[in-house]
């Protein structure tokens, strides 16, 4: 990111208002210009405003509070003792590893202060005996946030700063309840701030129970014309910097299709989605099984395995991550070239954030999806996330892997099917699917 050109008018970090030691740390992470969203909620935070800000993939959110949340803990007298006494701020996230990730970018933007992380699938144990000296800021996953307070080895009385990152996340169906009942256990009197790339009406309106008087801030993407809070934050700002490509092809010729891509393109290294655990260890088998580097990435997995497999492909030791969902919020692989949707995402959320890790931080990225020709629904499931991006997204067969050119090689049949056969409910599938590749299409 601070390779590009720095965007009109953006203020400076010490025009934010940031302290001397917050600005060295920025400075030390080699972040020379505010993002935009950084620009906008860094000023509102220092002046205690709840937020509700929604920034794309990859544009500097952690920082946009982070940054200003540590000011607020440094900012009181003898902040950095060693035993804390109050824990004044909690960043509340749905996995383990964007807990971890959020709580080694604080322990580098503010090494002075105590930051502690509590997560599920890990032991016990280690993170109280880590909260029994107290901590400035923590880091946690709402289960087992829960669990500690239950065994009273932490409360959350004196919480004056409390944020929710992938707020959509968190108050969706699978963990509201839990998130409800950590707010239930702060003071009313607190600051709140949310943050994700998406934030649909129903948890705008959501917001609205949890917050006083909130900013809404849209922050677009970093260095683009977009750049500007306050722009507009639809999926194709969101975007920018992501070439998306579609490919159709039959449900069971992608295996072949990823191996024939790896070798055709040279990416460096890939983040491949699946939608099930089962899928996710078959696919990674198969490219092992064809000499590619890959492993699997998903919630069955212990902690320990699951933080080597994102470092491994960080390093370059990996080639390619074959993951579920787990992997598709906040992960921040730095310069990952390509994202591909072996299988589509359930929601047009997830698209955005599965997608959303690769382009991150003014880099340019590709997302890759395969449209399945011979399945029901799943040209139809597409054109529903591209309508939700405001976005076309041209359709594409790979030579050797086109779903028609296979019908087609045969001999044609008078009759409109293959020779020797009537048109089967798969082939006229397919034909449908081509067909709707081939016509253009309006918005
Ligand atoms: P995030 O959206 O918070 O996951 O950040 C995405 C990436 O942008 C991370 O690798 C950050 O280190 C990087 N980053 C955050 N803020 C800045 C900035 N102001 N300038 C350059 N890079 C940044």
């Amino acid at each position: 990111m601070s390779e590009t050109p720095e965007p009109p008018n953006r203020p400076t970090f010490e025009a934010l208002g940031l302290q001397p030691a917050l600005l060295r740390t920025a400075a030390a992470a080699g972040w020379v210009t505010p993002s935009a969203i950084q620009a906008a909620a860094i000023p509102a935070v220092l002046q205690g405003r709840d937020l509700l800000a929604q920034a794309p993939t990859g544009s500097g959110k952690t920082a946009a509070f982070l940054l200003p949340l540590l000011q607020r803990l440094l900012a009181v007298p003898g902040a950095a003792e060693e035993r804390p006494r109050r824990l004044r701020a909690l960043v509340l996230v749905p996995t383990r590893e964007l807990a971890t990730q959020i709580a080694a970018a604080a322990q580098a933007l503010a090494p002075q202060l105590k930051t502690v992380v509590v997560v599920g699938g890990l032991s016990i144990n280690p993170q109280m005996q880590a909260l029994r000296g107290g901590a400035h800021l923590l880091v946690a996953t709402p289960g087992r946030l829960l669990d500690l307070t239950r065994q009273n080895a932490l409360h959350l009385r004196d919480l004056d700063l409390l944020v929710l990152d992938e707020a959509d996340r968190l108050l969706d169906a699978d963990f509201a309840d839990e998130t409800r009942r950590v707010l239930a256990l702060s003071p009313r009197q607190r600051q709140t701030l949310l943050f994700s790339a998406t934030l649909p009406p129903a948890v705008q309106a959501l917001a609205g129970q949890v917050q006083r008087d909130a900013l809404a801030l849209t922050a677009g993407a970093p260095d683009t014309a977009d750049g500007e809070a306050g722009a507009s934050g639809s999926g194709a700002a969101a975007h920018a910097r992501i070439t998306q490509r579609a490919i159709v092809v039959d449900t069971a010729r992608r295996s072949l299709l990823l191996r024939h891509l790896l070798r055709s393109e040279a990416w460096p290294r890939a983040l491949v989605f699946v939608a099930t655990q089962y899928a996710a260890e078959h696919v990674a088998d198969k490219l092992r099984q064809a000499g590619v580097a890959a492993a699997a990435l998903h919630g069955d997995l212990s902690s320990g395995r699951r933080g080597q497999v994102l470092t491994d492909l960080q390093t370059g030791q990996l080639a390619v991550l074959v993951a579920t969902d787990l992997a598709s919020r906040g992960i921040d692989l730095v310069h990952l070239p390509v994202v591909i949707n072996y299988d589509l995402p359930r929601s047009a959320t997830d698209y955005t954030h599965r997608i959303g890790r690769t382009g991150r931080a003014g880099d340019q990225g590709l997302a890759v999806s395969f449209i399945c020709a011979d399945a029901p629904g799943s040209e139809a499931h597409f054109r529903l996330i591209e309508k939700r991006q405001s976005l076309r997204v041209p359709r594409e067969a790979v030579a050797g892997f086109d779903p028609a050119a296979a019908v087609s090689a045969l001999p044609a049949d008078p009759q409109g099917g293959v020779k020797g056969r009537r048109l089967s409910k798969k082939d006229k599938l397919r034909a449908a699917a081509a067909a709707a590749a081939a016509a253009p299409r309006s918005r």
